[in-house]
């Protein structure tokens, strides 16, 4: 499953599928009511643009996502 990412250096955005889920410590519900996975996810392979492995909050990963019901991941269902 691909996912898209935000170079922070650059600002490019790539879609890589190799990626890790790391620091995972599940799903918790904010203070607004929504649900957060508080997890890290570290690049597997460098960054196309600037050739670092980025590391992401989940939560940080959200936005662009909508995520299936059969996703293995589920980044979060709110914002
Ligand atoms: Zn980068």
């Amino acid at each position: 499953m691909n996912f898209v990412f935000i170079c922070p250096e650059t600002n490019a955005i790539f879609a890589t599928e190799d990626f890790s889920l790391a620091e995972n410590h599940g799903v918790q519900t904010d203070h607004n009511g929504g649900k957060v996975l508080h997890a890290t996810v570290v690049l597997n392979s460098p960054c196309p643009y600037c050739r670092k492995i980025h590391r992401y909050r989940a939560k940080d990963l959200a936005c662009p996502f909508h995520a299936n019901s059969g996703a293995s991941i589920q980044l979060a269902d709110h914002d």
